[in-house]
């Protein structure tokens, strides 16, 4: 495997050289062929035996040099100063078809010198929910880290109760995260942290090498991309569920699949995780959250010596181009193909009608559409005529904004009662619901013949009311 590592070209407290546990009995539950295709590995392909003992860790990767990095992060607005990759390895990084490189890590493989109390393990719901939903992020064009391969681990975790293991291979932009930075400035390392700064430049945001203020134009860059990150999140009713700053990657991919969710019936203040019972990072508040994270980044990043207000006006931009990114987004899925702040009007009724209706957020968008051609039920009341008046004012015909609507409101989307569905299959040895919800999701914004279970919202029974992060 051609693997490049980069990150050990760090100072030493950067990260720990780690062996990989081993396990009894690794099978291969999930390959991504399309993925190892657009990373340049063809060759791996094939052998599920031997893809099973290297993306379990059993095997050691020809070429890798597994390593843990170091972090910290505010966790629930606390400083945690140590916490770092507790469960997780980093095999190296692979350069892709598009020139850029990217990380290859194990997530479950045991043990590091950051585990803490932790077994360094992972069971096989939380993997396979981490599977399904970044690669369905993916496909609905969300910057997200990606799920190469799951492998079970033929081990029991002991979480609650005995679980399957299982080992998640995770590619990465990379995993530096603002938690990264916050332990090197926690340390007053400011060699480590001019270098950390450097390799994240080089690596995500190159451009900004020859500003004036490399450090400010560098975070400047991670504040454009999580305003654009979280108003994409939004846009598809996506719930992280846990912004601490240990969780937020400054390369803009969404980073960390815990207790995440979509929601069903739109709601502002919707809150899955089980562990959130302030509602810190309820759907609505994602923004505000963001924005506080990123001040921890300025706050990490000082040290270096750039002066505190050339910061604060970069980290002040966050609200108003979140606001821009947000309403283009709601505009084109309300059929819009220029959206003006105007608009904000139309688009904050259509969402104060959804929530006062308890509408499911996904499946609205396309029954809005479906109305343009007289198809569907009227269900949208007075909302529909100013609606219809506006998108059909743009020179388009029905059928057009119709088009473009549905190729930006999916049908597909991991609803929980699905995850769920598959997950409790999956602990049972049936892989095929877990199969059949991937294959789905590929083409979140096509209907599938013979697959109108999949893009229904949860009767009341089905309904999932809590996610869990299964650490
Ligand atoms: P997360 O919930 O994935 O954001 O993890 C928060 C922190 O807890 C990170 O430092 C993880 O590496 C660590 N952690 C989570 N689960 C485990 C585990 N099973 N064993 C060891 N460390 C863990
Ligand atoms: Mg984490």
């Amino acid at each position: 495997m051609p693997f490049e590592n980069t990150y050990t070209q760090l100072p030493d407290i950067c990260y720990s050289r780690v062996i990989a546990a081993r396990v009894p009995r690794p099978r291969l539950l999930a390959w991504n062929q399309p993925l190892a295709e657009e990373l340049g590995l063809v060759d791996l392909g094939g052998d599920a035996e031997q893809l099973a003992q290297w993306f379990s860790g059993n095997t050691p990767l020809p070429g890798s040099e597994p390593i843990a990095l170091a972090y910290a992060g505010h966790q629930f607005g606390n400083f945690v100063p140590q916490l770092g990759d507790g469960r997780a390895v980093l095999l190296g990084e692979v350069r892709a078809g598009d020139g850029r490189r990217y990380d290859i890590q194990l997530k479950g493989s045991g043990p590091t010198p950051y585990s803490r109390q932790g077994d360094g393990k992972a069971a096989l719901g939380p993997v396979l929910r981490e599977y399904l939903v970044s690669e369905a992020m993916h496909r609905l064009g969300i910057p997200t880290t990606r799920a190469l391969a799951m492998v079970a681990t033929g081990e029991r975790v002991y979480r609650e109760q005995p679980l399957p293991g299982a080992v998640l291979t995770r590619v990465a932009a990379s995993h530096i995260r603002i938690g990264t930075f916050e332990y090197l400035a926690a340390r007053n390392d400011k060699t480590a942290l001019q270098a950390l700064v450097e390799l994240a430049i080089e690596r995500h945001y190159p451009a900004v090498s020859e500003a004036e203020r490399p450090v400010v134009g560098l975070f400047r860059e991670v504040v454009r991309a999580q305003a654009r990150l979280v108003a994409q999140w939004m846009s598809v009713g996506f719930i992280h569920g846990v912004m601490n700053t240990d969780n937020v990657a400054i390369s803009g991919q969404t980073l960390d699949y815990g207790p995440c969710a979509f929601m069903d019936a739109f709601d502002y203040h919707q809150v899955f995780s089980s562990i959130d019972r302030m509602g810190r990072y309820a759907y609505g508040r994602q923004p505000q959250i963001q924005h506080w994270n990123l001040a921890r980044l300025a706050e990490a990043l000082l040290p270096l010596g750039d002066p505190p207000e050339v910061f604060e006006e970069a980290l002040g931009e966050f609200p108003s181009l979140f606001e821009e990114a947000f309403r283009t987004a709601m505009g084109h899925k309300l059929g819009l193909a220029v959206v003006r702040k105007e608009d904000e009007a139309l688009i904050n009724a259509w969402l104060q009608l959804l929530q006062d209706e308890q509408r499911d957020f996904t499946l609205s968008f396309r029954q809005l559409a479906e109305r343009l051609e007289g198809e569907g039920e009227p269900l949208f009341g007075e909302f529909e005529s100013g609606w219809r008046k506006r998108v059909l004012d743009q020179g388009l015909d029905a059928a057009t904004v119709r088009r473009n609507m549905d190729a930006v409101n999916p049908l597909y989307i991991p609803r929980n009662h699905l995850v769920e569905r598959a997950i409790e299959a999956a602990m049972a040895g049936d892989l095929s619901v877990f199969q059949e919800l991937e294959e789905v999701l590929q083409n979140p914004f096509v209907e599938q013949p013979g697959k109108a279970e999949l893009a229904r919202p949860p009767s009341p029974e089905e309904m999932v009311i809590q996610t869990f992060c299964g650490t």
